[in-house]
């Protein structure tokens, strides 16, 4: 387990999609396509893949999705598209997201289709962040004829994607190639690029931008506030999970990720982050990982496989259980935390364990970066940007939308996607609209 960050589900065979996309029922009213959050043409597409037309297959799946080997690895399958296929009453449904998986990878080793550049007439926009939201605005917009500017602050594009999702769920390489994609519709990067510090929103109006999309994500990670939680050995899960990335990537040493080589680590939280964190200490070479979470396995936010993986690789899971006091020690450690634990009859007990390291996943809210230097842009008492249903996703600053956790409506990868493809139709409309105002007025 240690150092293994290699990708953990493994990829169909030719054969093997094709025999298993033939299982297929091709239902008149698809239950899949219903349960996909961005109503991805499931049973069309799975109906090409049969026949051995994986071109075809990858075609359809575009007309949805720009980011379908992203969506393939670390979509919820079980609560959307396989858990309302018609097949899992039996027990035995069309595995989806692994088919989707393999036409993305197939597609891009194969250099199977090439998508046309469309003319870029119809206006420009910038987009602030390059997360699964970002990019499909970039990729939605970008393939209606708009000439799409990215600016990320990092290094490299993807956002959670790059810097959150660990290796063994969601290979970079991965990300990589479907960034590449969404780069050869004409959309430009420019990274290591921070909006509200290099130049701010009216920059960008004034260099001609007809529409700005903010796509930043929620970057603050939220704190509980228990005795001892300003020990340094009390990590942030998006910071450990961010240097992990790093470190794997040759950015940054080993040294500097610090969890890990024999440590005892709790994370608080039971979301994907928490998962992700904890799976992520033990490839780190930790020696025990404890989950501990206030409620019961059956109200956890993570996804249910995600859980029976890291129950599997060794996690333990401290149910309706709270760290209450973090005890300091020497060179950066802790000695131990104080659980309380709710009993079945109502009572709680407490007890104390060795620890090492606490990481923290309970949320994140948005950072004020853009807000604090843009008028105009009204935010809620959390700091999540204020958007308005018609134009859907604009701010109170016309011109200027949201989408993606920064508005705090979706909470997956791929329901920030179907957010962003709302508010991708809505620039486009606004920016006509706009555009024909100027003519009649002229
Ligand atoms: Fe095929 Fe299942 Fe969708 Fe029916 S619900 S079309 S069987 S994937």
């Amino acid at each position: 387990m240690e150092n293994d960050f290699k990708e953990v589900s493994e990829n169909y065979t030719i054969a093997e999609a094709v025999r298993e996309a033939q299982r297929c029922l091709h239902c008149k009213v698809p239950g899949c396509k219903k349960g996909c959050p961005i109503s991805n043409d499931i049973p069309d597409w799975i109906a090409e893949l049969a026949k051995g037309n994986f071109g075809n297959a990858m075609k359809i799946i575009h007309g949805r999705s720009n980011l379908p080997a992203v969506c393939g690895r670390v979509c919820g399958h079980e609560r959307q598209c396989e858990g309302n296929c018609v097949l899992a009453k039996k027990g035995a449904h069309i595995n989806i997201g692994k088919l989707e998986r393999f036409v993305a990878d197939f597609d891009s080793s194969a250099c199977l289709t090439h998508e046309a550049i469309p003319e870029k007439s119809r206006g420009r926009v910038a987009v602030i962040g390059s997360g699964p939201a970002g990019l499909t605005i970039a990729g939605d917009l970008s393939r209606q004829g708009f000439a799409v500017e990215i600016f990320e602050m990092e290094s490299e594009p993807g956002g959670v994607l790059q810097y959150g999702i660990p290796e063994y769920r969601l290979p970079k390489e991965v990300v990589r190639r479907e960034i590449k994609k969404i780069e050869n519709l004409g959309v430009v990067f420019h990274l290591n690029t921070t909006v509200g510090e290099n130049f701010t929103i009216d920059d960008l109006f004034a260099q001609g931008f007809d529409a700005i999309f903010m796509g930043t994500g929620t970057g603050v990670p939220k704190r509980l506030s228990i005795p001892g939680i300003n020990h340094p050995a009390v990590r942030q899960a998006i910071r450990f999970l961010r240097r992990v990335s790093l470190y794997e990537s040759g950015s940054i040493s080993r040294d500097e990720v610090i969890v890990g080589n024999g440590d005892r680590v709790f994370v608080i939280g039971c979301g994907n982050t928490a998962i992700d964190a904890a799976r992520t200490a033990l490839r780190m070479g930790s020696a025990e990982v404890n989950v501990v979470y206030h409620r019961t396995v059956n109200e956890m936010s993570a996804l249910r496989a995600e859980y029976d993986d890291a129950v599997a690789e060794g996690v333990n899971f401290l149910w309706n259980s709270s760290i209450i006091e973090i005890e300091g020690g020497d060179d950066d450690r802790l000695r131990s935390v104080l659980l309380e634990t709710k009993m079945e009859d109502g009572s709680t007990e407490q007890h104390r364990m060795d620890a090492d390291h606490v990481v923290m996943a309970v949320g994140s809210s948005p950072a004020a970066r853009i807000v604090s230097t843009t008028d105009g842009i009204e935010v809620d008492e959390r700091g999540y940007v204020l958007t308005r249903e018609e134009p859907y996703g604009m701010s109170t600053r016309p011109g200027v939308f949201a989408g993606g956790d920064v508005t705090n409506r979706p909470a997956t990868v791929v329901h920030a996607m179907r957010d962003a493809k709302q508010v991708a139709e809505s620039i486009a409309r606004y920016i006509d609209a706009v555009k024909l105002l100027q003519i009649i007025n002229q």
